[in-house]
Order: structure tokens, then sequence, then C-alpha cells
């Protein structure tokens, strides 16, 4: 069973919230859009409850799981909003209502700076940063549905995704789901050049994430002696990232340095500093490879300290 399997999900990080309003949301979802289908000839409420679950993944609170159910029916059922807030109360209806004004954001130009002001337009429309993060979830399962669509509206959502969603998810630090929407961007966009770079990924495959798992064991014997406060994250590159690489520096797959990465959080920036000299004097950092994002900060405000070893 779908719900329960959300209920269980949702429960794991927050286990003393009254969830009576999720089954609630669920089954008002399910009943506007009744008789509706998506694209692929499945139940539109199917979608409803895909957006749900990723914001369950994301570990969003109840009101916000509420909305990812809900966050159709003004736009595509006969829902008003008086009804929502009857049913669900102000923030609820909120949330939703935020979710339906994004969605009349037109945007058209592939220009880079036009993006900007598109994803600012976003940040300033949605007031409520719960609303970008249901948009977010509705983008991915779009994407993930997205063959189902016409080549032409394929072309254009995966650009769109491209230039600007999964900057979005970047810059709210959500790097797993900014990959996820780029790679499931890419196999549209260049389809041949996906295909070629998953199929030498998946060559790679367990050597790719041994190594890694044990550079990151390394590392962790090393930072910890220090005692400053940090986390390890490992990421391997994604493919978009990697294709992107290769076309910036004319370079074929194998010659891809960082395709392997760990990024260390700290706290401060004075512990980042700290961190960075542990590992500088345990790897050998390569020659005119460092980056101080922090001292010169990138134009997107992104602050980080870039070795490569
Ligand atoms: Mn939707």
């Amino acid at each position: 069973m779908p719900f329960e399997k959300l209920l269980t999900a949702f429960k794991t990080y927050s286990p003393h919230t009254d969830t009576a309003s999720l089954l609630k949301a669920h089954d008002f979802s399910r009943k506007a859009h009744e008789n509706q289908n998506r694209a692929s000839g499945e139940d539109y409420f199917i979608h409803c409850m895909s957006v749900a679950e990723i914001l369950t993944e994301f570990k969003m609170d109840l009101p916000t799981v509420a909305a990812g159910f809900l966050h159709d029916v003004l736009e595509d059922t006969k829902t008003t909003p008086e009804t929502l807030k009857k049913e669900f109360g102000d923030e609820i209806t909120s949330l939703v209502q935020g979710v339906t004004k994004l969605d009349a954001l037109n945007f058209t130009s592939k220009d880079e700076a036009q993006a900007e002001n598109w994803r600012k337009m976003m940040l300033a429309t949605a007031q409520d940063i719960r609303v970008i993060l249901i948009k977010l979830a509705d983008r991915l399962h779009n994407m993930r549905t997205l063959n189902y669509l016409q080549p032409e509206k394929q072309l254009k959502n995966a650009t769109e995704t491209l230039t600007l969603y999964a900057p979005l998810a970047q810059r709210l630090g959500m790097f797993q789901l900014k990959s996820d929407l780029e790679d499931l961007a890419f196999r549209y966009i260049h389809p041949k050049e996906f295909g070629e770079i998953t199929a030498k990924v998946r060559e790679q495959g367990e050597i790719r994430e041994k190594a890694l798992e044990m550079f990151k064991k390394e590392l962790e014997k090393h930072l910890a002696a220090v005692g400053v406060p940090h986390r390890i994250l490992t990421r391997t590159k994604n493919l978009f990232s990697i294709y992107r690489k290769m076309q910036r520096q004319q370079k074929p797959f194998e010659e891809i340095q960082d395709s392997l990465g760990v990024r260390i959080i700290s706290d401060t920036i004075p512990n980042c500093y700290a961190l960075l000299g542990v590992v500088h004097s345990v790897f050998k950092p390569v020659v005119n490879s460092f980056t101080d994002y922090i001292a010169i900060p990138k134009m997107n405000l992104y602050q980080s300290l870039h070795p490569e070893m």
C-alpha cells in the first residue's frame, strides 16, 4: 500500500506528529483528480502520490507533504481555495496557492542572465521556501516520466530543467537532487553522449565506489584527530557533470580527474581552513589546481575550498 509506505517514511523523521491530515489530503486529492489521466495513461493521482513521496524523502514537514498531495488541485480540478482552507487550514492552502502561482511564471529564454532573473523571481514569488521544494519534487517526478511526452515537449522540459531547476536545487544545497535532475535532462538533450558516458561509468562501477569508501575512511582517521566538527560526504560525479567537463576541457572520459570526490562540511570559515590544513598535510595536492572560493566567492555566492589531490 503506497500510503502506508509514505506514512512509515514520514514517521521515521517525525514520530510525534499527528498525521490525520496526511490521509485526508491523500483521499481529497484522489477524489479531486478522479477520472483524470496523465500522458502515460496512468491515473493522475499517481503523480500527486509520487510528489508527496519525494517530499518525505526530502524529510519535509507535514504541511508540505500534505500540500504535495494537493499541489495540482487548484490548477487542474474544480477545487477552490475556499474549500481547501475549510478542509485543510491556511498553512497548507497557502503552500498549494504558492505552487499554483509559480506554475504561472513562464520562462522562454535560454539566456543565462535571464535564467538567474527567473530563479530570483521564483524565490521571491514563492516567499515560503517549502513552495520551491514542492515545485522541485513536482519537476523531479515529471522528469522521471518524461518519456511519455512528445519529443518537442521532452526537449523543452529537459532544457528548462537544466537551466532553471537544477541550479535552483544546487543553490539550496540539494546536491543529489541537482544531479538527478541534470542526468534526467541530459538523456533527452544529448542522447548519444548520455549513452556513451553511462556505459563507461557502469564499466567502472564498483571499483569507483570502493575506492571512494577507502579514501573516506583514511580521511576520517586524520580529521578525527584534530577535533574540529565536520561531516564527510562522498560523491561520484554525475553523468552530466562528467559530460560538461569533457566539453569544457576538450578531454576524453578517461582523463577527467575528479569523477570521484568528497565534501567536508564544517561550521565556520576558520574550521574549513583548519580541516584543509589537515588534508594538505596528508595528501599531496595537485600543482595549480587549488581554488579558494571562500576568499574569492563565485558570482552565485558559492563559498568553498577546492583542492585536488
Ligand atoms: Mn504536478
